[in-house]
């Protein structure tokens, strides 16, 4: 018989019909009611086995193992489920050995304890949750964009460029570690090496998006990208996924329109098609909140801080106002701030959380930052001193989105990157963009990661990424 999905059965609540169930046993009590999960969705079926069952199958039904399970739905006595599966026959697939099964704990295993065992993490309610919900979230992110006529562009992960200048990135190489080719000087023959040059790991797909723009006029890019940057932080990561959408003749209002719209879309569609989860994590996540002391536990639950987004527009504010709300803070006059804060400045963590969990307590949009701490190619202001960036500063989190208006204009693009020395000459190809039918443009960067974790509520980005990789760890 084919095999019907755990959740299927649970949401349909029909009964009295013949199926095959497969998946991982839960728990197993009174060597009669098997809870069994399929990853198909959070909830466990029961299945209950005949009190004639042979012993030396009862024995092999333990956590962890897998079955299959031949039987009847039939409406169930039981409270927490509707239906149960009545088993006629019970074929073991793979044995769990009860001795070594991590998953025995009855206090529920850690975070931090789970990341370390690759196998069990994904059988775990939470974790199961979480991916449920990064996958479907990932698919509303395609699924916004070709609804609304963007080209997914598969921008390269081999790079000669450096689009944020931020030099944290992995070498791309073949060249022997031990000996490799030299010039004169002593530096490395990059001349020799696979690509006749120094490549590495992209740490954005922007620039090439940005050529994109300029013929299909709406593209967008959704992929890993990596940062050497050794920073041991709950919001890194050295390899993660970004989405970045580039669209021709938009300006930086409309840039934050479209960045405001697609964060709306892509929560409003996971609360549609994981609520189940969601709602679990929102449990999880208030339980967490429980051990912490009354003062940073947040107002909201999980669903409501969701709702919340949901229902109100972002707060949009320049970076010149956010530094003097800052200034004027009182945890500005009661000394609260590591990092000093004044107009010029790098808005730290501290900052950005200040503004959005204190101050206006929801999404803020910044606008207008300094051009010194800004990449080589935002749009410059007529100020002279600020350029037409754009930050997403989300609760608990901080940066969400990094966007700006680009620098259409070639000649202050030039000028800036050689201000920045940026060599012009390897970036032919990028400037070509501005000679030939150049237009204004605009585009951002999500960190999809981070909004994975804002969704969830997770508080460690470890925790919403499969396989993370950070700083002395990439073992599996
Ligand atoms: P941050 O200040 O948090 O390091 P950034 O200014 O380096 O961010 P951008 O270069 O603007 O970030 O990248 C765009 C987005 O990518 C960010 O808004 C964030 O959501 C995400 N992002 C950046 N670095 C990382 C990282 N190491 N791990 C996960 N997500 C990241
Ligand atoms: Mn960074």
């Amino acid at each position: 018989m084919k095999r019907t999905k755990i959740k299927d059965i649970l949401l349909s609540e029909q009964t009295d019909y013949a199926v095959n169930v497969k998946g991982w046993v839960r728990s197993f009590r009174n060597n009669q009611f098997i809870a069994l999960n399929d990853g198909s969705g959070i909830g466990n079926l029961q299945v209950v086995i005949g009190l004639d069952t042979d012993e030396t199958l009862i024995k092999r039904i333990t956590n962890g193992a897998s079955i299959s399970v031949d039987g009847m739905v039939i409406p169930s006595l039981g409270k927490g489920q509707k239906v149960e599966i009545k088993a006629d026959s019970i074929t073991i697939l793979g044995d769990c050995d009860p001795e070594q099964f991590p998953l025995q704990l009855k206090n529920r295993p850690s975070l931090e304890y789970l990341r370390e065992i690759a196998h069990l993490r994904f059988r775990t309610n939470t974790f199961g949750a979480i991916f449920r919900v990064r996958h479907t979230l990932s698919y509303a992110v395609h699924k916004f964009f070709n609804d609304r006529g963007f080209v997914y562009l598969h921008t390269p992960i081999i790079s000669a460029s450096d689009a944020e200048g931020a030099g944290e990135l992995f070498r791309v190489s073949t060249l022997p570690f031990d000996n490799p080719p030299r010039n004169e000087d002593g530096s490395i023959n990059y001349k020799e090496d696979f690509f006749g040059r120094a490549t590495n790991l992209t740490v954005s797909g922007q620039l090439e998006a940005e050529l994109g723009a300029m013929a299909f006029s709406e593209v967008y890019t959704f992929g890993p990208t990596f940062r050497a940057e050794n920073s041991n932080t709950a919001r890194h990561l050295a390899e993660f996924w970004m989405i970045e959408p580039e669209v021709a003749f938009n300006d930086i209002y409309d840039n934050m329109d479209l960045a405001e719209d697609f964060i709306r879309y892509i929560i409003a569609y996971a609360m549609e098609h994981n609520r189940e989860d969601l709602d679990f994590l929102a449990n999880r996540l208030a339980e967490e909140e429980k051990q912490k002391p009354q003062a940073e536990r947040s107002e909201l639950g999980l669903i409501e801080k969701l709702e919340f987004v949901l229902n109100n527009k972002f707060e949009r504010i320049t970076y010149t106002d956010a530094v003097n709300i800052l200034i004027d803070s009182p945890a500005n006059k009661k000394k609260k701030f590591q990092y000093e804060i004044k107009w010029g400045i790098d808005l730290q963590s501290e900052h950005e959380r200040y503004l959005v969990e204190k101050h206006f307590k929801k999404p803020v949009i910044v606008t207008g930052y300094p051009k010194e701490i800004k990449a080589f190619y935002m749009r410059q202001n007529d100020d002279g001193k600020t350029v037409a960036a754009m930050d997403i500063l989300a609760p608990g989190i901080g940066e969400i989105v990094g966007g700006s208006q680009r620098e259409e204009r070639l000649d202050k693009l030039t000028q800036r990157m050689s201000e920045m020395h940026i060599p012009a000459e390897e970036m032919y190809w990028y400037l070509d963009t501005r000679r030939f039918g150049g237009v204004p443009h605009a585009g951002f960067g999500l960190g999809f990661e981070r909004i994975v974790q804002f969704v969830t509520g997770m508080t460690n980005i470890r925790d919403v990424i499969p396989f993370p990789r950070t700083p002395k760890n990439a073992e599996f």
